[in-house]
């Protein structure tokens, strides 16, 4: 992507390690290009344990912002000077923008999917939702269903100790712990609304792979099937659960969404999401 630069032009970046894969410098220039705002978005390996010190850094060099990735999220939370409400609850922060040498820090993960949710026609309220995977995008997703009312969010995942620390941050409660073999995960599939996969199995590069999804059987027809995955467009999950009838999601969404939250941010400027969708999704080619 050709960019010009100025005198004025304002730094972004990412940082993160390993950080050479990442596609946000190419989703975010673009953005960048599309609404004529002079900011130059670069990705920056930062090593566990040199958080502080890029931050100092990025405050020092007079960037408006960067977003993280691994293995920053955590460690970015008590350098903060303000935490917005997502970030102080899912203790994670992956945008952080720089206004008069204070850092602001927001989790933007958790309202990208609940933006692609809606778009999706899908409504939280009152929803019996499974959630598969216990990590950072677990918590971003059954955190968010909780806050917007789901009636009940079943937490499944390989190492029940890290679904039970999940299910400890919900305030509200709703969130409970359980395994995530064939048989627990067919007996919980005939009372739910919403089945979300945040776990790398069926992921491009990735090894792992959901061996047995016969428990999708057991879905009511109604129900939808979400995977945070976006690369492949539809994985075997995804695919599974479209032969079997129900209205499937991808993550591109939830991953573009997030990206226009944080730069809304960085940049203090309110944007036209749909409008920047539409530039994305051709040059993402997903
Ligand atoms: P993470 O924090 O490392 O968590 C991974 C989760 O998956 C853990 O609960 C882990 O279980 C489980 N898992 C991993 N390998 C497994 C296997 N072979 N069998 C069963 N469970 C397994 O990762 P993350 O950041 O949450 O990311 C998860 C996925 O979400 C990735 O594919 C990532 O690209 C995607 N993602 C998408 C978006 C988006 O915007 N669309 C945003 C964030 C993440 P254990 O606890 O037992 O290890």
């Amino acid at each position: 992507m050709q960019v010009e630069l100025t005198n004025h032009t304002k730094k972004l970046c990412v940082i993160g390690d390993p950080i050479a894969h990442t596609k946000s410098p190419l989703i975010h220039n673009t953005m960048l290009r599309a609404l004529g705002l002079d900011y130059i978005y670069m990705a920056q390996s930062v090593p566990k344990g040199a958080t502080q010190d890029w931050l100092q850094a990025a405050k020092l060099a007079g960037y408006a912002g960067f977003n993280a990735t691994m293995p920053h999220k955590l460690d970015l939370i008590p350098l903060m000077d303000h935490l917005d409400e997502d970030a102080a609850l899912y203790g994670a922060v992956n945008a952080v923008a720089i206004r008069e040498g204070k850092a602001y820090g927001y989790n933007t993960d958790g309202k990208g999917f609940l933006k692609s949710l809606l778009e999706a026609e899908i409504y939280p309220e009152g929803i019996r939702a499974v959630i598969l995977g216990a990590g950072g995008a677990a918590k971003s997703v059954a955190l968010k269903l909780a806050q917007q009312g789901a009636r009940s969010i079943t937490v499944c995942n390989r190492t029940s100790e890290k679904a039970d620390d999940l299910c400890r941050l919900d305030p509200t409660g709703t969130l409970r712990p359980a395994a995530m073999d064939s048989h627990t995960l067919a007996q919980l599939m005939t009372d739910t609304d919403l089945l979300v996969n945040c776990t790398p199995l069926g992921m491009d590069g990735t090894e792992g792979q959901f061996q047995d999804l016969s428990f999708l059987d057991n879905l009511p027809a109604a129900a939808s099937v979400y995977d945070v995955i976006y690369a492949p467009a539809e994985t075997l999950f995804l695919e599974q659960a479209r032969l079997r009838g129900h209205k499937t999601i991808n993550g591109l969404n939830m991953l573009l969404w997030q990206a226009i939250f944080a730069l809304e941010q960085f940049t203090d400027t309110a944007i036209d999401g749909q409008t920047m969708k539409e530039v994305l999704k051709p040059v993402l080619a997903l």
